[in-house]
């Protein structure tokens, strides 16, 4: 009912008007051009060479891409490219290059198989694709075929052309035209075509900049998170329309992370729960300063309250907020706005601007009030295109339903508890396999650790940890078992265990269950 949505408790934002042409590119760089930062401010810098690259060389690259990518290789507006690669300070001149002129970027994980990308081809249909030279072998080919990211021929179509002129290559971008076809983290399931328009993006970039802090100093970020991933993608376009200098990494390494902090006095670090882990408990960190960093934002997937405790207390002059979203809703639905985490650990944070939420019991249908717990539904302007493909997802009236296991508190923090997919159903009672997995990790001896159900006659299911123990460890299966029974109650007490090397994750630091129910169970018995 209408009384039990949640509406944004941050001060109403405009967004552009919806009937004007503008993509998602212009957006960025007229926002950036607000900035009191000149032009002549770094908007990226490749962590590996400490090459250094201008907003005006950024927007000169770009122009000059989009110009040989319209005129020379005869992109139109509506096709679709494919992009496969690492990171690089590349990538977000080609995205810009490309939705410029209305190309829709379809970007994907470079360590995809050749039968994964052929079936993200047979969704998206693209008619070019951009790749390394180490990854192209893996894709079909295409109409306009394949053009390499690390080759001269890309490093010289962003060189200026003396006869370049923007006016002979224009295009009318509506801001309900398609910009990106992203494929969701398929952590359960078969792999989905998530469709975002320039809209879609627009708005979540106009959330971001109407809490950027007043007073702010220009501010160095670094992302370890992927820009084939919705968030590294739309952060690209935040950190534009903030002016800010963006650190890119290639292949992700820890020490090279904290060295880039060192080297570049990075101030931010977007990034995932499994790196703020290894930040307090994997990797020593006394061998780098460390002093400029203000503020890690940790999102994707679920972080521990024993986490963010060890974390603020070897880093006590560092922020450590969270933020949640969904690819279906192109970045941040929730998030914390100036020092509002450090009243609310383990939060999400609150609604952002554009959007409007309910939480619903999954059983009835019924909106629910504030502190009940049920599944998350979303709406508003960055809630993705409905294609038929994931019509399921979206019901009436164009909420989104998350999956999501949440509660919002009296105050408008949100707090997520599980995956309702996830949840282990042990003689009924529901157990979330996030709580076993945070209450695991916070013990010294234990790494990592995951928790899935595993099928049982009498129980239905019973909850079943994979354990990494830390490198001398002899912790015993029954050692483990007796650790978390003595902190829960009965029915969620741990009843397997196997040990692993390594808990097995997506980029964005998702664990993969399902490929550890299929060590679990491996004839498939698994529900
Ligand atoms: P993706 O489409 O890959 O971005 O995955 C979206 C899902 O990630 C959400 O439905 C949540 O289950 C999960 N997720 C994202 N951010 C968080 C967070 N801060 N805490 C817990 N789960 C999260």
């Amino acid at each position: 009912s209408k009384t039990k949505t949640f509406h944004s408790l941050r001060p109403p934002i405009n967004l552009p008007p919806q009937h004007l042409p503008l993509t998602v590119t212009a957006y960025a760089l007229s926002l950036q051009a607000t900035s009191p930062w000149p032009r002549d401010s770094v908007a990226l810098i490749d962590s590996a060479t400490g090459q250094k690259i201008t907003y005006s060389d950024l927007i000169r690259r770009m122009n000059s891409l989009a110009f040989y990518l319209r005129t020379v290789i005869k992109l139109s507006k509506g096709d679709t490219a494919f992009v496969l690669s690492t990171n690089s300070v590349e990538v977000p001149i080609l995205y810009f290059a490309l939705l410029s002129i209305g190309v829709v970027v379809t970007p994907a994980n470079p360590l995809s198989t050749e039968s994964e990308i052929s079936r993200q081809v047979e969704l998206s249909n693209p008619v070019i694709a951009f790749a390394l030279n180490s990854t192209a072998h893996k894709l079909p080919k295409l109409r306009f075929g394949t053009i390499l990211i690390d080759s001269p021929e890309f490093n010289s179509a962003m060189q200026t052309k003396p006869w370049f002129n923007q006016e002979t290559y224009r295009v009318e971008v509506y801001q309900s035209d398609l910009a990106a076809i992203m494929y969701s983290s398929g952590t359960t399931g078969r792999v989905k075509a998530v469709m975002l328009t320039h809209r879609n993006l627009t708005s979540v970039i106009t959330g971001y900049y109407s809490v950027k802090e007043e007073t702010r100093t220009a501010s160095v970020v670094l992302y370890t998170v992927p820009l084939f991933h919705t968030y590294g993608f739309i952060y690209v376009f935040k950190s534009v329309a903030l002016s800010e200098t963006v650190v890119v990494m290639g292949r992700f390494d820890v020490k090279k992370m904290l060295k880039a902090v060192e080297d570049f006095r990075v101030q931010r670090l977007a990034t995932a729960p499994p790196l703020v882990v290894a930040l307090v408990k994997g990797v020593v960190t006394k061998d780098f300063d460390l002093s400029s960093l203000e503020w890690v934002v940790s999102g994707g997937a679920p972080l521990g309250k024993d986490a963010i405790a060890a974390f603020t207390e070897k880093f006590p002059n560092v922020l450590l907020a969270q933020g949640y979203g969904l690819t279906e809703t192109a970045g941040g639905a929730f998030g914390f706005v100036g020092r509002e985490a450090c009243r609310r650990w383990g939060s999400v944070g609150k609604l952002a601007a554009y959007c409007e939420a309910k939480i619903v019991d999954p059983d009835t249908g019924e909106a629910l009030p504030p502190c009940k717990q049920g599944e998350l539904w979303l709406k508003g302007p960055s809630i993705m295109k409905d294609p038929e493909s994931t019509a399921a997802t979206l019901v009436a009236d164009g909420w989104l339903r998350t999956g999501d296991l949440c509660y919002v508190d009296g105050e408008g923090f949100m707090f997520v508890v599980d995956r309702l997919k996830e949840l282990i159903k042990y003689k009924g009672y529901q157990v979330a396999p996030v709580e076993l997995e945070q209450l695991l990790q916070s013990h010294p001896q234990i790494s990592d650790a995951a928790v899935i159900p595993y099928p049982d006659e009498e129980a239905g299911q019973i909850p079943m940890a994979f354990v990494v123990r830390q490198p001398q460890s002899s912790l015993s299966e029954a050692e483990i078992m007796d650790f978390v029974a003595k902190k829960v109650a009965p029915y969620k007490k741990i009843r397997r265990v196997a040990f692993i090397n390594s808990i097995p994750k997506n980029p964005a630091g998702k664990i993969l269950r399902k490929e550890l129910r299929k060590i679990a169970t491996p004839a498939g018995t698994s529900s």
